[in-house]
């Protein structure tokens, strides 16, 4: 008889670990102990060679499926006699597991439960165990346990309490244990802000009843107030719009169930289990052509595409239920700025949009909203557009850095996220909104603080963007000061670039790789926008090796919001291209901007969002724009058409003039751009061919440059007809690496700062 001791690291803690690896001991009748460390589960027991390495591979194959194993190990141990198996508690000195364990969607036990038979929870909106439910938005002190979430409000009643302390049952130790006796209640409100409902059950009627008259619903929800309102109604829709100030933004649905989805939407099997699994994100999902339940044209406005969702919390399934029919739901605030998850804020700031209200008393201390993900159409490259509830915020980083110092990388501005590296362990904040709001500013403020609180850390090297006017930049500055830390700004496509190498365990390799960093713009080592990037790096270092040509800035980040701004700056004053342009604007602001462009810009742009919005415009697709990337969005979709009937095709693409020394020129793209228009080649033909022809551009650089690895970051990739054609028309030739755990657009750029500050020399 030996004793064994084996080691699991990952995320092990608060996902049902320690009664797991119980249950399988007592089957085999094994005596030893399992506990929590801070490096993770520990093992020990006496056994057999044979008996080991059984129990071994039996707790490596069928772990919780909440777990996420990234270490383990078996090793032999000197003797020592255990007595039947235990559970250890976790000891103050190693208990304080650093793991903040993510918001997870309602487990199938928890749906049978709450919707079917008879037991204490059937209909109770607040179902969890250790399987599903809340974690890191109601936990308020590490390590998690329920003294230290805002269900410590709740005193377990006696039922509770005797699950919660078998370790045979599936609630022993579920830190959110409650029920319809003891647990958390709603209240539903009107606007005038009267209490017109405390019954579940009845307000989960009455709500059913308000959507079919058309009402708007505000619901606390995980992270915060969702908007909501009956999604086949064109014209409760459009009251959300207007009183949201929302005209044009696509909204996501919730459906009641899958079977709803697969009727609506086109669907496969790798996107089915991302919808129903214990992230539940929102997943943009191509219409069916045929379908007409839900009012596409007013949810998601010249898109192909909607976002949906499945009733992830058992509230959202019992209202789902009642209702039957796909609900619009939006976070619950004005554009652009943070979810609103105050019970006070909702009353105070959001009344002028919702008729009535469904509150709950259980507090929640971290906002956050939905995750967002797509899978490009055809490879099915999963990719992350939005990380927030359900996978924020631990992150496991393929190389554990070696890196001691605590380290908070600030992000950029409009998809605002930061990175806190801190004993070993990595965090990456959710979605904290646009920065260029107050509230949002607020929100990242109070997350940073949060976080340091928590972990009670003092953050020593702040790294920040090169953009000197960057709130998220001066806040670093401001930290640094604080803290007396060492303020470090890295640039920000470099940054990017660093992020997808690390990401792929490339970043510490010598070989070569090309970096593709397309996004809307980034401060430039040479004051310049930059945006349309081809990177190499080589080494530990990274250099710019060509971009997209310069054309003037006009107006600095107002060109983001007018297309026809683009347009313009990438028609270099062709007298062939002009003419198209001249209608787009008054005969004012036509002689303004001509003579701008007479005197030369002193600023520049290379970015290919820029590009994306002047081949748009011309294509008469928008002039300006209601959000971020609508022209390019409307672009990419009306390319997708084009391509579902032609596929497999030999297509052309424009020409490229590609000068190491001057840029990419886009001049040949906007002249055969215009060249098509003027032929009667169909638009949709007319913006494939400009995708397909920064494809070529892409093939011809890493030729010439005998490049074998090809990584892609920045915005523009989210665009999923891009990450498609690029696969399509180079996996063949290269080795090609997208973003996996974290977005390509500016929400990623944590990441990459911390790997670049870790890897990169200057
Ligand atoms: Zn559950
Ligand atoms: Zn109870």
């Amino acid at each position: 008889m030996n004793t064994w001791h084996i080691h699991i690291e990952g995320r092990v803690q608060g996902v049902g670990f320690r009664p797991y690896v119980y249950r399988l001991a007592l089957e085999r009748d094994l005596t030893g102990v399992v506990y929590n460390a801070l490096d993770g589960v520990h093992v020990k027991f006496s056994g057999s060679e044979d008996q080991a390495e059984e129990f071994y591979a039996a707790i490596i194959d069928k772990t919780p499926s909440l777990a996420r194993i990234t270490n383990h190990k078996i090793t032999r141990e000197t003797g020592e006699r255990y007595k039947g198996f235990q559970i250890l508690q976790d000891q103050s000195d190693v208990s304080a597991s650093l793991m903040l364990p993510p918001d997870f969607a309602v487990c199938e036990n928890c749906k049978n439960e709450v919707l079917l038979g008879k037991n204490r929870r059937s209909g109770y909106p607040f179902i969890t165990c250790t399987q599903c439910g809340p974690r890191f938005s109601l936990i308020t002190e590490l390590p998690y346990e329920r003294a230290f979430t805002t269900m410590e409000a709740y005193q377990m009643c006696h039922s509770c309490k005797q699950e919660y302390g078998d370790p045979r049952d599936r609630r022993y130790h579920s830190q959110t244990n409650s029920c319809t006796a003891c647990g958390v209640r709603v209240a539903l409100w009107n606007n005038k802000g009267q209490k017109i409902e405390t019954n579940s059950q009845l307000a989960i009627e009455k709500i059913a009843r308000l959507w079919e008259e058309g009402k708007i619903i505000a619901i606390k929800g995980v992270g915060g107030y969702l908007l909501t309102c009956d999604a086949t109604n064109a014209k409760a829709i459009r009251t959300l719009r207007q009183r949201k100030h929302r005209p044009s933004k696509p909204f996501a649905c919730m459906y009641p169930n899958i079977n709803d989805v697969q009727r609506d939407c086109h669907i496969d099997s790798a996107e089915q289990q991302m919808l129903t699994g214990e992230v539940a994100p929102i997943l943009l999902l191509p219409i069916k052509k045929k379908s007409v339940d839900v009012a596409l044209s007013d949810i998601a406005p010249g898109l192909n595409q909607i976002g949906v969702m499945l009733p992830y919390t058992p509230l959202y399934l019992l209202l789902m239920q009642a209702f039957g029919k796909p609900v619009i739901a939006t976070s619950g605030n004005l554009s652009n700025t943070s979810i609103v998850f105050e019970d006070k804020k909702i009353f105070m700031e959001l009344s002028d949009i919702w008729d009535f209200a469904l509150t709950n008393d259980r507090e929640i201390v971290t906002p956050q909203d939905d995750s967002v993900v797509r899978f490009s159409p055809f490879k099915k490259q999963p990719i992350l557009i939005r990380r927030s509830r359900g996978i924020a915020p631990n992150y496991f980083w393929p190389d554990t850095p070696t890196e001691q110092k605590t380290i908070l990388a600030l992000g950029a501005s409009q998809k605002s996220a930061f990175g806190l590296l801190y004993g070993g362990l990595l965090y990456l904040s959710q979605y904290l909104g646009d920065l260029t709001f107050l509230d949002s500013t607020e929100n990242l403020k109070r997350t940073i603080q949060y976080f340091i609180n928590m972990l009670n850390c003092r953050p020593e090297i702040i790294l920040v963007d090169k953009h000197p006017n960057y709130y998220s930049t001066e806040y670093g500055k401001y930290l640094a000061d604080v803290y007396g830390g060492k303020l470090v700004s890295i640039q920000h496509h470099f940054a990017h670039f660093a992020g997808v190498l690390a990401e792929h365990s490339l970043i510490q390799k010598s070989e070569r790789v090309l970096g593709i960093i397309w996004d809307g713009t980034g401060y430039g080592n040479d004051g310049n926008s930059w945006g349309g990037e081809f990177l190499v790096y080589e080494n530990r270092k990274i250099k710019r090796l060509v971009h997209i040509a310069y054309v003037p800035l006009i107006l600095g980040d107002k060109m983001a919001t007018e297309p026809r701004l683009s347009a313009l700056s990438h028609s270099g004053q062709n007298p062939a291209i002009l003419p198209l342009l001249k209608d787009k604007f008054s005969t004012q602001e036509w002689k303004i901007y001509q003579r701008l462009l007479d005197n030369g810009s002193p600023l520049k742009t290379s970015s290919m969002g820029r590009l994306f919005d002047a081949v748009a415009c011309l294509l008469g697709i928008m002039d300006t724009q209601t959000y971020e990337g609508e022209a390019a969005l409307q672009l990419e979709t009306m390319a997708q058409t084009y391509f579902d009937y032609h596929e497999g095709a030999a297509y052309s693409g424009y020409d490229t003039q590609i000068s190491y020394l001057e840029g990419i020129s886009t001049m040949p793209i906007i002249e055969g751009v215009v060249r098509d228009l003027n032929n009667g080649t169909s638009k949709n033909e007319i913006a494939f061919k400009f995708h397909y022809s920064l494809v070529r551009m892409v093939e011809e650089i890493a030729l010439t440059n005998a490049m074998e690895k090809i990584a892609f970051s920045g915005g523009v990739f989210q665009n999923g007809l891009l990450v498609d054609l690029m696969i399509i028309h180079l996996e063949d030739t290269f080795q090609l690496y997208f973003h996996q755990q974290v977005s390509p657009n500016d929400e990623g750029i944590a990441l990459g700062k911390l790997a670049y500050y870790q890897n990169i020399e200057e």
